[in-house]
């Protein structure tokens, strides 16, 4: 029984393709949320570029990503030359220029690792998250929104499992376990793994687009509407991916030795990366690189209590998958 559901997909697994998609388009944020957030967004740029007018915002994460399901909170960015201010201090300073009568609870959060302002718009009910200088963000964002629009099947993937892991409680990076972020990664590498491809490694393409971020060079290639038909030779629907994918993590994943690049488009070694100590709080017990800081493992949040319970949640997922006669609301059960 083991050795098969390591291996061969079960026969059924076709009936599961509808209602998998029924959960991801119940997940999708309607317009109305599209128009809301972008409200937000225009007037706290009316707000800053009164202060700042050389000043910019931009907004990442999973509002921007095409990764972020109905009612996610916004991330937004502020982009600014302030050379004789620490990025505290200017936390401060724009959390004086968003206090006014539109905005409720603006707060300046100077002390956390990431200084941030915080606020709510009292109409809408959204919460927004504004960083300072984080560009690097706003490009891994572009690189995730463009490796959406290559094939839809990514977009439904990362859906589920972002869907999985909120309902199983492992989508907290604070108590060790992963990011949406990490978790997208891993559906963007098992889709450029799956033979035929369905995802292509855009980084190691032509440069299209080039960026110097913290003296990073961000290249790829982002033109991809030339590459809407790259995954056309495969014909697997979402309930295979869904299966496959935490087969992948369940049994096949080398957790000792492997490290998975999406920038590369392979799986390298722990070896190669000199990640095989634990430094710090740094222990690589599962390695996903980032696209563009290559020295940092998005899961490095990960500590040896934490390894146990995402196994075994990628386990379950697995079980679930290959033996459950209802796989598509077993998945999602809270724990
Ligand atoms: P959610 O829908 O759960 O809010 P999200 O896509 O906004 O998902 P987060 O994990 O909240 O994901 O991260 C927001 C953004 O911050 C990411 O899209 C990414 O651009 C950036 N980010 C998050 N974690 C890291 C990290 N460890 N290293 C680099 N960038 C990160
Ligand atoms: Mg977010």
């Amino acid at each position: 029984r083991m050795y098969k559901s390591r291996t061969i997909c079960r026969s059924d697994i076709d009936s599961f393709e509808a209602p998998f998609l029924a959960i991801y388009e119940s997940l999708i944020p309607p317009e109305e949320e599209k128009a809301q957030q972008k409200q937000l967004l225009t007037l706290l740029e009316k707000l800053v570029s009164k202060e700042w007018p050389n000043a910019r915002l931009y907004l990442y994460g999973s509002c921007a990503n095409s990764f972020g399901v109905s009612k996610s909170d916004i991330d937004v960015c502020l982009a600014i030359e302030e050379t004789d201010m620490d990025k505290s201090d200017i936390v401060l300073k724009l959390a004086n220029i968003l206090q006014s009568d539109n905005l409720q609870n603006v707060q300046a959060l100077t002390r956390a690792r990431v200084p941030i302002v915080k606020l709510k718009d009292p109409v809408t009910g959204i919460s927004c998250d504004i960083c300072i200088n984080n560009l690097l963000a706003v490009v891994n964002t572009k690189l995730l929104r463009d490796y959406a629009q290559i094939d839809s099947r990514l977009r439904q993937l990362a859906f589920i499992i972002k869907h999985w892991a909120k309902s199983r409680g492992v989508n907290e990076t604070y108590q060790g376990t992963l990011s949406s972020y990490a978790y997208v990664l891993m559906c963007i590498h098992f889709l450029q793994h799956r033979r035929p491809a369905i995802l292509p490694c855009l980084q190691e393409m032509e440069t299209t687009y080039s960026v110097t971020v913290e003296d990073i060079e961000c290249s790829y290639f982002d033109q991809v509407e030339k590459l809407r038909d790259f995954g056309y030779y495969n014909k697997e629907n979402i309930a295979q991916l869904v299966w496959g994918f935490f087969s992948y993590w369940a049994y096949r994943h080398d957790y000792a030795n492997a490290v998975i690049s999406v920038r590369t488009g392979s799986i390298i070694s722990k070896q190669e990366k000199d990640w095989t100590r634990r430094i710090g709080n740094d222990r690589h017990l599962i390695c996903i690189e980032d696209p563009f800081e290559t020295r940092h493992d998005l899961g490095r949040v990960v500590d040896k209590y934490s390894i146990k319970v995402l196994r075994e949640e990628f386990e379950r997922a697995a079980e679930i998958m290959q033996y459950d006669p209802n796989p598509c609301v077993k998945l999602f059960e809270p724990y």
